[in-house]
């Protein structure tokens, strides 16, 4: 590990944060939240115990990094939600927006299946690799373009069990 980016406490004083904006957004409705095995998971479960009001959460699969530091471009479906999202609000809860291309595929299968309102909740968001504009709705951190692990991230299947946000020193 280089350095730490973002220590635990920040993490939980913004995810804090995030979770009454999305409480205020969605109040008086039952969201959907949409988790992306498997990268995003430890941000969910942190998220959603700062959401005070009732709401549902379901899982999906995606792939584009096949376990290397560099997106391959061309993302897959793995495995997809058990839930019917057709007229529900639904909130996609991300680890990290990259070049935005898993976002883009994402936001397009969902629509797809035309939910009431689609919004994105981003912890990390690395603006300057952005290769497709993608609207973040909810934003934790802007970070530079650095590969990042830890709070569920992985190198390898490694490193997801950190409590921060740390740059792999990848010397
Ligand atoms: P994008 O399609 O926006 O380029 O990449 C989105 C996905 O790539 C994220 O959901 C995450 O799985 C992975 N990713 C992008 N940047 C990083 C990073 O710095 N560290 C890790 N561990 N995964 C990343």
């Amino acid at each position: 590990m280089r350095e730490i980016l973002i220590p635990a406490d920040r993490l939980s004083a913004r995810v804090l944060e995030l979770g009454h904006q999305i409480t205020e957004t969605y109040r008086g409705t039952t969201p959907l939240l949409v988790s992306i095995l498997k990268g995003g998971v430890v941000f969910l479960t942190d998220l959603m115990r700062s959401i005070s009001i009732p709401h549902h959460i379901d899982f999906l699969q995606l792939s584009s990094y096949d376990g290397g530091t560099k997106s391959t471009g061309t993302v897959r479906l793995l495995s997809d939600l058990a839930t019917d999202i057709g007229g529900r609000d639904v909130l996609i809860v991300e680890d990290i927006v990259d070049t935005g291309l898993t976002l883009q595929y994402l936001r397009k299968q969902l629509e797809i299946r035309q939910p009431k309102s689609l919004r994105v909740c981003a912890l990390l968001n690395k603006v300057e690799a952005r290769q497709v504009d993608v609207h973040i709705d909810f934003v934790g951190f802007d970070i530079p373009s650095q590969f990042v692990v830890g709070y569920g991230l992985d190198y390898d299947e490694k490193y997801r069990n950190l409590p921060y946000i740390g740059v792999l020193d990848m010397k």
